[in-house]
């Protein structure tokens, strides 16, 4: 290897597993930093401490005279444990988590200093967060921006070796009210969702419905790569993934690493991760290695999607900070290694409530079945009336690559159901199965549902959207995306189907049919008009592919310059109006913002690989060329017959390189104006061009003396740790 390539080599047989402190008792640990409702109660007044848990469970702004009892406790809390500042939290439009922090101090008029929280602090702070791309609300509108404590998500201590913070999760809206982050939109969904529901419910017969609230269980998926190999990598650094890297001699084809003993180092490591999200309360459940070499996965046990949502963040940044200190990148990038699997996130998620408890549970009486099957018919709906919009919202430059690239998910969404519900649901449509009433209520032939287990077939996991037994799982998530968006589209869209549903139950209700038939024909209607969205098969063949489409009228929205500009489809803007979850301005917002990041991503794409190719591939190749020619010669003299073979193809390609170089040079000053068009000129002319640039560097690799290849190995980043 050439000697940087070596000297990282060096300090990787040096590492040691980073030892950690000693691991504390589970009770010790668990939730330690969270001022969440344990805490509360143990610091406020029984009547203040009641008022916050109501307002927690139906929702609601927080007064004054609370807040300020809550930010006093809080600060006592947080100043107990080391906290000298406090820190909103807040959620931009860029899938990331930012946070402005302030002292607790205030200097008084006699030269004195105390420590301060007011109520005021707590629900209402300003960051300057104006650097935040935010597609021209703020200018259109106010200058300023405030966050606000979202008191469903409690604030929790964040310990760096620089000192404690109490971070205080926020909603980020400008002064009129426009959502300016990801939690606000989610928050309102959710709201949208319980309205609906709680409607239908009613129809059912229900009398006492606690507020209904979906759950999010997302697992994470991210590689681990020796951190002195990634310093030498400025694709990694800076684009999160490898623009060249011949594929290795053993990738992941004898499929040993799934479910293989975890190594050691990076077990310290996750132990380290877990934890610390114990004390921040996040429910880390399960780990293991993923299917990639160098891949892994950390997922939770599930909860409410607003609190899910924070700490999934949570997670991504804990995993990333204790990566550093144990001497790793984590890798979040949805396709850091061309030709290994990418990381996706898959998205548990589910609606229930105290009373009813899930309500995508098929239930054990033939009341339950019903529920279930009407609000497992608006997934279906939804999913069918709505499926370019849940494309969209998994639309990044990182998912483009995975994104039916036979290892996730096809861009084009269906419904996996799993062989015994779809077969309940084509009887539906057929009309075999009849519903009679029976004591009242409706049964279908059969008095209770089959259990609808994990079906085995499912594990091969080819559908976006599946049915797993209690739950949807969303598996076309990018692994570096926020959670929200996802969850945003999917509680908006079942709450418009829900509401669909709804009035249609009301208005035979109201015309005398009972409700067992009303119920019927509602979920016939469904499977007639939405029943195509529903797909068992294997998502990954090109017949599904070609059946989808052509035959089946479903999207096929490869790349985020098709899936975005769905955002702005009226029948969307629509939707999200209709349901009060987003406002048209709020909507064409984040389809500027979600453009832009696009944009942005795959321009550094392009400057990265030229930079690469001219400065570190194209000297070591011609390094190489040299020399060979002079060893050519030298045979020559000695009376030998030098084979030319290579020395040619070497020369071939340099030129692709040099053609290549400067084919993406000029792409890269060509870029068209406005939003859509030069979405579409990353798309079709910069990505492309940066593959043939790719071709050209990835073949020299194979061919350059390994002493002068500047840049560590697929085999190296994938082998090593
Ligand atoms: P698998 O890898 O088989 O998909 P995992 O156990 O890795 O399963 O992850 C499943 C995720 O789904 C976990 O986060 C789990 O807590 C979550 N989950 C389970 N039940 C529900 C539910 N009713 N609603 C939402 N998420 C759920
Ligand atoms: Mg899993």
């Amino acid at each position: 290897p050439s000697s940087h390539r070596y000297a990282a080599l060096q300090q990787i047989q040096r590492r040691r597993p980073v030892a950690t402190t000693a691991a504390a008792p589970f009770d010790e640990l668990w939730a330690s930093d969270v001022f969440g409702l344990q805490a509360m109660k143990e610091a406020l007044p029984g009547r203040i401490f009641k008022s916050i848990q109501r307002t927690i469970r139906e929702g609601g702004k927080l007064d004054l005279s609370l807040a300020n009892a809550v930010a006093d406790a809080m600060k006592t809390w947080a100043t107990g444990r080391g906290a000298l500042y406090y820190a909103h939290v807040f959620y931009p439009l860029t899938n990331s988590t930012a946070e402005k922090h302030d002292g607790f101090i205030s200097p008084k008029s006699d030269g004195r200093v105390i420590t301060e929280f007011t109520g005021k602090l707590l629900v209402q702070g300003e960051p300057d967060g104006s650097s935040f791309p935010n597609g021209g609300i703020r200018s259109t509108f106010e200058a300023r921006g405030y966050t606000a404590w979202d008191i469903t998500s409690p604030a929790y201590l964040m310990q760096t070796p620089n000192g404690v913070t109490l971070c205080i999760p926020t909603v980020f809206v400008s002064w009129t009210g426009e959502a300016l982050d990801k939690k606000t939109p989610l928050l309102r969904s959710n709201a949208a969702m319980n309205r609906q529901a709680q409607r239908l419910l009613r129809l059912l017969g229900e009398t006492d419905i606690a507020p209904v609230n979906s759950s999010c269980g997302a697992e994470q998926e991210y590689f681990l790569v020796d951190n002195a190999f990634v310093a030498l990598r400025p694709d990694l650094l800076l684009a999160g993934r490898t623009l060249f890297g011949a594929p290795p001699a053993k990738g992941q084809q004898f499929d040993d690493h799934y479910f293989g003993a975890i190594p050691e180092r990076v077990q310290v490591f996750m132990q380290d991760v877990e934890q610390q999200l114990y004390r921040l309360g996040v429910p880390a459940k399960t780990r293991h290695n993923e299917v990639a070499p160098g891949q892994f996965e950390i997922a939770p046990y599930f909860e409410a999607a607003n609190v899910a949502t924070d700490h999934q963040q949570l997670t991504m940044t804990v995993l990333k900070s204790t990566a550093k200190k144990h001497g790793f990148s984590c890798l979040l990038h949805e396709k850091p290694f061309a030709g290994i699997n990418g990381s996706g996130k898959h998205v548990n998620w589910s609606i229930g409530n105290a009373t009813q408890g899930n309500l995508l549970d098929p239930g054990q009486t033939p009341h339950d079945n019903l529920q279930f099957l009407l609000f497992c018919a608006a997934v279906i709906r939804g999913v069918h009336s709505y499926g370019p919009l849940l494309r969209s919202v998994v639309a990044t430059a990182g998912n483009d690559h995975r994104l039916g690239a036979n290892e996730a998910p096809p861009a084009i969404i269906s419904v996996y159901l799993g062989s015994q519900l779809e077969d309940v649901f084509n009887q539906i449509r057929e009309g075999n199965l009849q519903s009679s009433a029976k004591g009242g209520v409706m049964t279908l032939g059969v008095d209770t549902l089959p259990e609808f287990t994990k079906d085995p077939g499912d594990r091969n996991r080819t559908s976006p959207f599946a049915f797993t037994g209690n739950r949807f799982e969303f598996r076309a998530v990018g692994s570096n995306q926020s959670v929200a968006g996802p969850l945003v589209a999917m509680n908006t869209v079942l709450a418009d189907s829900i509401g669909w549903i709804a009035d249609r139950l009301q208005s035979q209700l109201e015309s005398g049919t009972a409700l067992g038939e009303a119920a019927f024909n509602v979920l016939q209607q469904v499977m007639r008009e939405h029943g195509s969205v529903v797909f068992g098969g294997d998502g990954y063949s090109s017949e599904w592919h070609r059946l989808a489409v052509e035959e089946r009228g479903l999207e096929n929205l490869r790349t985020c310059a098709d899936a975005l500009p769905v955002l702005q489809r009226q029948e969307v803007r629509e939707l999200f109006e209709r349901q009060g979850v987003l406002s048209a301005v709020e909507l064409e917002s984040r389809f500027e913002v979600y453009a832009e990041q696009y944009v942005l991503a795959i321009e550094v794409e392009a400057k990265l690989a030229l930079q690469i190719a001219r400065t570190q591939v194209y000297p070591a190749a011609v390094r190489y060329l040299g020399e060979l020619g002079q060893a050519l010669q030298e045979q020559q003299a000695m009376g030998l017959h030098p084979n030319l073979k290579l020395r040619n193809q070497l020369g071939e390609l340099l030129e692709q390189l040099n053609n290549g170089c400067e084919s993406l040079d000029q792409s890269l000053h060509a870029a068209p104006h406005g939003t859509e068009a030069h979405m579409r000129h990353c798309a079709d002319s910069l990505m492309p061009l940066i593959g043939d640039l790719r071709v050209a560097v990835d073949g020299l690799e194979g061919l350059v003396d390994d002493d002068l290849w500047p840049l560590p190995s697929y085999q190296e980043m994938l082998f090593i740790r």
